[in-house]
């Protein structure tokens, strides 16, 4: 019997750290100083760096990665209940080494890159001495790959991009940008000539390649693997994505529980009105539906691969975001008008969910996904009734009995009686 939800100790030691250790120094990093665990500004750095070495000397650092790439190779289990941690504060995944986008270009570093690759970007980004962004979708179509345009011509011992990419997040930041192709993944330096960074949008950059020349060598997998690799980058994104906003759920959770006991409306403790018990009870089972269909969905990662996960995967990603629009509405609303302000996380949670319907795919592409694949399983009825009409199936299982009621009048009495009752 292997139906298990308990926590190993040992494990939970670890938890209970990083929950410490978030709250204790992570949350105050990120009230005083805003962005600090990201900037490359040395009086920031000399903050956040010796948090990071603290990360790294606990075995805790890059989360994602498997122990032969340097990281503690905890497999996406013990990964979702560490973001169940990670996801309430806002730089807890750079100080762990976990933060998107660099984290899903690493993982398709690890897989597809040749040792050259992974000795010139990989472990630097792995040690933060730089930052990657990821250019797939394009002005002209973001659902749609058939659409894209980017395109690599081989030339000598070179490679020349020419396309327009929009929404590279980090893009403006990176080092080095992974750049899909509609022949192949590239990695382009942010600083080769022609590549230009549009003044807007700002954070998720529209970024043009004119007669970009990279090395041969800065192809990633094979010529034309381009689809593959996103898919792989793409499938590790949305699970993290789901963990982390596990965390934000409960957040939000937290907030309305601790809110409904400490406000008093018409003679009562809100708690006591049926109405905010139900936007409570409403949030423990979705909280706890989503929680559990990560988890289910991080295990299977770890006994399959994430191909053979991705219905669960896609199923995550459309279900966190629904989640997290309706339980972060209704906390924002027993907050009632402090919940409409940024004095609390609620608004900008509220507002991220929309994003989170966006992006790394929207909710109607993954929904389509999970249908086509979920109806693999199944096949048409042979006649017109569905297999389950019942008086077909009591005709068939009339059959089993023939005998009894042909002996026995009360027995076929009370056959005929049951098939009237259906008629009736
Ligand atoms: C916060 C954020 C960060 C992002 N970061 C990156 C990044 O780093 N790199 C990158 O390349 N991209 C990034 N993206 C872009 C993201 O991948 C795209 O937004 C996404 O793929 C959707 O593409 P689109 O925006 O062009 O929307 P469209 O494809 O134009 O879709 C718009 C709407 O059309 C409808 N629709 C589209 N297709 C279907 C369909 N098949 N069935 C039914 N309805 C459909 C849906 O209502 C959909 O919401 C990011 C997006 C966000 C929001």
């Amino acid at each position: 019997m292997a139906w298990d939800f308990s926590t190993e100790p040992e494990f939970q030691e670890q938890l209970d750290w990083v929950a410490q250790f978030c709250r204790n120094e992570v949350e105050p990093l990120d009230l005083v100083f805003p962005g600090a665990a990201y900037s490359r500004n040395p009086k920031a750095k000399a903050l956040a760096d010796p948090l990071k070495q603290q990360v790294k000397d606990r075995g805790l650092w890059a989360l994602f990665l498997d122990k032969d790439l340097g990281g503690p190779g905890f497999g996406q289990l013990k990964l979702a209940l560490l973001n169940e941690i990670l996801g309430r504060y806002r730089s807890a995944p750079v100080v762990f080494g976990t933060a998107a986008p660099d984290t899903g270009n690493m993982e398709m570093l690890a897989a597809y890159g040749t040792p050259e690759q992974k000795d010139k970007w990989l472990y630097p980004l792995m040690n933060q001495e730089i930052f990657s962004a990821y250019s797939m979708t394009e002005p002209q179509g973001g659902s749609d790959p058939t659409m894209f345009r980017t395109r690599a011509v081989r030339d000598g011992d070179e490679w020349v991009i020419n396309g327009e990419k929009w929404f590279t997040s980090a893009g403006s930041h990176a080092d080095i940008i992974f750049v899909m192709c509609v022949n192949g993944m590239y990695v382009v330096p942010r600083d080769t000539p022609g590549v230009e960074i549009m003044s807007y949008p700002q954070l998720h950059n529209h970024i043009r390649y004119t007669d970009v020349r990279v090395p041969a060598g800065n192809l990633l997998g094979p010529e034309d693997g381009a689809r593959v690799l996103a898919q792989r980058r793409l499938g590790g994104g949305r699970i993290h994505h789901a963990m982390r906003t596990v965390a934000q759920v409960k957040l939000a959770f937290d907030m309305m529980c601790e809110r409904a006991l400490s406000r008093e409306s018409h003679g009562k403790v809100i708690a006591e009105h049926q109405m905010v018990q139900e936007a409570i009870a409403d949030s423990y089972a979705e909280l706890n539906m989503l929680r559990l269909l990560v988890l289910w969905t991080a295990w299977t990662i770890d006994n399959s691969s994430t191909q053979q996960s991705r219905t669960q995967i896609a199923t995550c990603k459309y279900t966190c975001a629904k989640v997290l629009r309706e339980v972060s509405y209704r906390a924002l609303h027993i907050l009632g008008s402090l919940g409409t302000t940024n004095l609390t996380p609620l608004q900008a949670m509220f507002a991220s969910s929309p994003t989170m319907a966006i992006a790394d795919g929207v909710d109607e592409v993954h929904k389509a996904t999970v249908a086509r694949n979920v109806l693999k399983g199944y096949e048409p009825h042979p006649g017109i009734w569905p297999t389950e009409y019942i008086p077909a199936k009591r005709q068939e299982a009339r059959k089993k009995y023939a005998d009894l009621i042909a002996a026995d009048p009360d027995m076929a009495a009370w056959a005929d009686m049951a098939e009237r009752s259906v008629r009736g």
